[in-house]
């Protein structure tokens, strides 16, 4: 079964395009990071699929149902981005329960999903905190928890370890990885972490130049380069 499917996707900003007709298909459950320079178009075609942003053409499938003109919370997509925008007045578990309460989800199934959500993240203990209370690790756990609760179809994360010093990132890491065995979802992240992309991800998405340049499994990317740029990119011996 195909989770999402994107079809030549187009954006521009005024007169400055960003996306020059991105086409992917993915599987169901599949794990896909992106690579890419800075200003590849990555955070654009993410917050396009969430519904933060329009295309300018092109379609977007998820689960056989066109979302294209549905409002972001009807997509059944979760986005985590590195600017974690947690309520800073609400503690961690208001802040969890606040999409569920206006999607009219009934209180104790909220109370049962962010229990489990809190346990495979272990913020359990943080549950009643505020996001000043925390560290910078424990906020994106709670971005991510946040996310988690909603039970998408589709988790996109953009850098979202990019804030995380080298042990909590290599542990958060793990847990992404472990997580993803229990929420059965596909998952977009974009990385400019390469060793991040090659543990983690089923696929290999390398973006430059406002398009996608080639998409494979992590050894194919790399031993088999489709151009230049991804050759110098992934820095393969081709
Ligand atoms: P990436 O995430 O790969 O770094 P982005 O999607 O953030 O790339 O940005 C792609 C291009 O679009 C960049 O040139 C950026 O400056 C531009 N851009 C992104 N958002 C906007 C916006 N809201 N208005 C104008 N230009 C934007
Ligand atoms: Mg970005």
């Amino acid at each position: 079964m195909t989770s999402l499917s994107l079809i030549d996707v187009r954006k521009s900003y005024g007169a400055t395009p960003v996306l020059d007709g991105v086409t992917l298909e993915m599987g169901d459950c599949e794990f896909i990071a992106f690579l890419g320079p800075s200003g590849s178009g990555k955070s654009t075609l993410l917050r396009i699929i969430a519904g933060l942003e329009m295309a300018d053409s092109g379609e977007v499938w998820l689960e056989g149902k066109r979302i294209d003109a549905l409002a972001p919370g009807g997509r059944g997509v979760a986005l985590v981005f590195q600017q974690y925008a947690l309520y800073p007045h609400m503690t961690v578990r208001e802040n969890m329960a606040f999409g569920l309460r206006n999607a009219k989800v009934p209180n104790t199934e909220i109370a049962a999903r962010i229990t489990q959500a809190a346990q495979t993240l272990e913020i359990d203990q943080l549950l009643d905190r505020k996001p000043g209370q925390l560290s910078g690790g424990q906020r994106q756990r709670v971005a991510i928890g946040r996310a988690i609760v909603k039970e998408p179809k589709l988790f996109l994360l953009d850098e979202p370890l990019s804030n995380l010093d080298a042990a909590l990132r290599n542990r958060t890491r793990v847990e992404l990885a472990q997580l993803r065995q229990r929420v059965r979802a596909a998952v977009i992240m974009v990385t400019h972490d390469q060793a991040e992309a090659m543990t983690l991800a089923d696929r290999i998405v390398v973006m430059n130049d406002r398009k996608i340049q080639q998409v494979g499994a992590p050894m194919e990317i790399y031993d088999r380069p489709a151009n230049r740029f991804v050759a110098r990119f992934v820095g393969s011996p081709a």
